[in-house]
């Protein structure tokens, strides 16, 4: 759970063999790429070889597309891997320290760092829309704190944040504490350029990102993420896990191969938007509301126990999670194939 708590919950091993639609992990049917499988049957053929000059292909790349230097990227298999070793991090140079985030976030990092003796101090999403309370957050802020966790667009409400306020939160912020910010999924803004404060890592602040290629490359079985910062910072995480050596001959090709090819994102990210609207109407359809998404997931209030909920569809060969906060069952939904959201709303239209 701790590793991979997205993929531990995706399929319970009560699962039905009828699974029709496995849309709780927020994985993309849409990837690997053609030209990243391409890659993978030639580079399986090297496998016997160490990959090392892909890794730093890959790290020029990357951060050649990010407008930073190579010593500022960090490679490892999967962001999850990233989020873990920084939370290690932390948890050793602060002991009685305190991670700060918002609550409901994605909590592989703050678990992490839970169970290596850090506090955390979470700050409830604002109410009605359910977003981060960027102002209350930043009241929080005391000696005790060590790191600012933000995930945007957030995990489990697909909410994302005003860029600007969210700017200018962490150019105040990172002057006093270090801020990771978790991307996984700023391609489905439609817009991630404009979402990313990797403009902030390059005016010099104290600011981390984390992306990954589980999401809009379609690769989260083939584990391959990234973490932009400053070069002493990632210095000090990579004594912990990631680097390149953690990354396999056939992953670095792939990434190497989909990494740029625009028409691939593109595609991927057409799809999912399609899944998204047709969920969206589905949901209305069905008397139910939802959070605006800029992920591949959305999240929409329900009207019974979140267990029941999911367990009706399940018996319905659908698997989806659920959540309880602000004294409310949530249901997240990952976007799938046309197929599958298709049977997703089968199983809605019967266990509403
Ligand atoms: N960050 C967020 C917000 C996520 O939702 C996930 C997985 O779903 C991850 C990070 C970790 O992804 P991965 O380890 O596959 O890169």
């Amino acid at each position: 759970w701790l590793d991979k708590p997205e993929s531990a919950a995706a399929l319970p091993p009560t699962a039905p063999k009828a699974l029709k639609a496995r849309l709780s992990a927020n994985e993309n049917p849409y990837g690997p790429s053609p030209k990243a499988l391409k890659a993978i049957s030639e580079a399986a053929r090297e496998g016997f070889l160490y990959p090392f000059q892909y890794g730093t292909e890959l790290q020029k790349m990357i951060a050649e597309a990010e407008g930073v230097a190579p010593e500022q990227i960090l490679l490892s298999a999967g962001s999850g891997a990233l989020l873990h070793a920084t939370a290690l991090e932390f948890a050793h140079r602060n002991p009685g320290g305190s991670v700060l985030s918002a609550d409901p976030t994605y909590e592989q990092l703050v678990r992490a760092a839970v169970m290596h003796g850090m506090a955390w101090d979470k700050v409830p999403l604002t109410s009605g829309t359910y977003d981060h309370n960027l102002e209350e957050m930043e009241k929080r802020i005391n000696n005790k704190t060590s790191l600012v966790y933000l995930c945007n667009p957030n995990n489990p409400t697909g909410v994302t944040m005003n860029p600007d306020t969210l700017r200018a939160f962490v150019d105040r912020v990172s002057a006093q504490k270090p801020v990771f910010v978790d991307e996984a999924y700023i391609h489905y803004t439609g817009d991630p350029k404009k979402y990313t404060v990797i403009e902030n890592i390059k005016q010099g602040q104290n600011v981390m990102v984390a992306k990954t290629f589980s999401k809009i490359y379609g690769m989260a079985g083939l584990r391959m993420g990234y973490m932009v910062g400053q070069p002493d910072m990632l210095k000090t995480i990579s004594k912990w896990g990631g680097g390149p050596g953690s990354l396999s001959m056939t992953t670095l090709r792939a990434a190497l191969a989909c990494f740029k090819d625009e028409e691939f994102i593109q595609y991927s990210l057409g799809k999912g938007l399609e899944a998204r609207e047709f969920l969206y109407t589905t949901l209305k359809q069905n008397g139910y509301t939802y959070l605006p998404s800029g992920t591949n997931f959305v999240l929409f209030p329900i009207r019974m126990n979140g267990d029941d909920f999911t367990g009706k569809m399940m018996e319905n060969g659908v698997s989806v999670r659920q959540w309880k906060f602000d004294g409310q069952y949530w249901c997240r939904v990952s976007l799938g194939t046309m197929d599958q959201m298709k049977a997703f709303a089968d199983a809605l239209k019967v266990v509403s």
